[in-house]
């Protein structure tokens, strides 16, 4: 029999069956009823009349409608059961769930075509917060465990100032120790911020028009000062012949592509090379910043724009790097509706790829 899979389609179809069986037996039951009733009269040679109901004709009529009636009542009633009692359990459940078990998934139902995409919807929901609430547990954990490294060598540097530094000049150079460590500290508190800014979507962007010329030919001469004392080569090269103008956030690109060039110098060893190179296609603009420094092995790449993600942890974290550099790279491009892609191989060296949309990021519905 043709079943329609909806819930409604199906109650309806129910209801409708319901109804037509009631009133064939009741029109059976009526018909019968009246044709045995005259029979009655003519074998007794009078004519039927309204004289009451006849019970010991009825009787025998009633009985099996009632019954018919409640096998529908039943029939009708588990039929409407199997629809909604899906709904009725995925409300239940839904009350058992808290932060502390978002692991929990619903499981799908046979029955009912509606309560199985509410599951599918609901199991995706919870993947989703499960998911987000893993990541701000984990950002916590690590935020802390950042902040703490620090603030440990602070109390101890202090401790041992407090207890044997004799003259000025220890004190001077514990203090100059301390105060590294709170540059330090600050760094990765103004990243931290930087980031849930942009994470939540509200990193402000002071959009307007610049020369991404400009940007990038101060940032080389930058480049060139910071990779001086490792004797690394830096390079600018323009792929084409005009000045190129982008709309975007000035000091937020500054700070994506300083990060990108100190990641190449500080990754590459002495008398190295860095290069910048710029190309614009059609409506992209492309900036290629690339190193023939240590490389980054292929099962860390997936990794490296998460927070704290470092493919070297000891070693890493002694060369100064906060570990959140290339995520707020990967939040600013975004928020300029860019992409970033990076190619690297372990000793041969990397290229981050950033390519930059010349219009510029899409304004919020606020700004426009
Ligand atoms: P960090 O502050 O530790 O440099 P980043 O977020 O900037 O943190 O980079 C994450 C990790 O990616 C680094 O710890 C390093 O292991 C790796 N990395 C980033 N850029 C490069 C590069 N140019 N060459 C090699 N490894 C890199």
């Amino acid at each position: 029999m043709f079943l329609p899979h909806s819930v409604k389609n199906r109650l309806i179809l129910w209801a409708v069956l319901a109804l037509a069986v009631t009133s064939a037996a009741s029109a059976v039951v009526c018909l019968t009823y009246s044709s045995r009733v005259a029979k009655a009269a003519a074998n007794a040679g009078t004519i039927a009349t309204n004289q009451g109901l006849n019970f010991e004709i009825l009787l025998p009529l009633i009985i099996p409608y009632i019954l018919l009636l409640v096998a529908i009542i039943v029939l009708f009633s588990w039929r409407v059961n199997r629809c909604i009692n899906p709904l009725i359990d995925l409300t239940r459940r839904c009350r058992e769930i808290t932060i502390n078990n978002l692991s929990l998934r619903f499981s799908s139902t046979e029955s009912c075509k509606e309560a199985n995409a509410l599951v599918t919807e609901y199991n995706t929901m919870l993947d989703r917060l499960e998911s987000g609430v893993k990541r701000i547990r984990q950002f916590s954990g690590d935020a802390s465990h950042e902040l703490r490294t620090p603030l440990t060598i602070l109390r101890g540097e202090t401790e041992v100032g407090l207890r044997w530094a004799k003259t000025a000049d220890e004190m001077r150079n514990i203090l100059q120790s301390n105060m590294e460590e709170i540059e330090r500290m600050g760094r990765i508190i103004e990243d931290l911020l930087t980031l849930a800014k942009s994470e939540s979507g509200e990193l402000p962007l002071s959009i307007r028009e610049i020369s991404l010329s400009d940007l990038l030919q101060e940032l080389y001469l930058q480049g060139r000062t910071l990779a001086e004392s490792k004797n690394i080569e830096v390079t600018l090269s323009h792929k084409v012949n005009e000045e190129i103008l982008i709309r975007g956030d000035d000091l937020r690109l500054r700070q994506l592509f300083l990060n990108l060039i100190s990641n190449a110098i500080r990754y590459t060893n002495v008398s190295g090379t860095v290069t910048i190179d710029v190309d614009r296609q059609d409506s992209e603009v492309i900036v290629e910043i690339g190193d023939n420094g240590i490389g980054i092995p292929h099962q860390h790449l997936p990794h490296i724009f998460e927070r704290f993600y470092r493919t070297d942890e000891a070693r890493n974290r002694t060369t100064g790097g906060t570990g959140l550099g290339l995520a707020i790279v990967k939040g600013i491009t975004d928020a300029h509706n860019g992409t970033i892609q990076v190619t690297s191989t372990p000793n041969v060296g990397s290229t981050f790829s950033i390519s930059l949309p010349v219009d510029g990021p899409e304004p919020k519905p606020s700004q426009k």
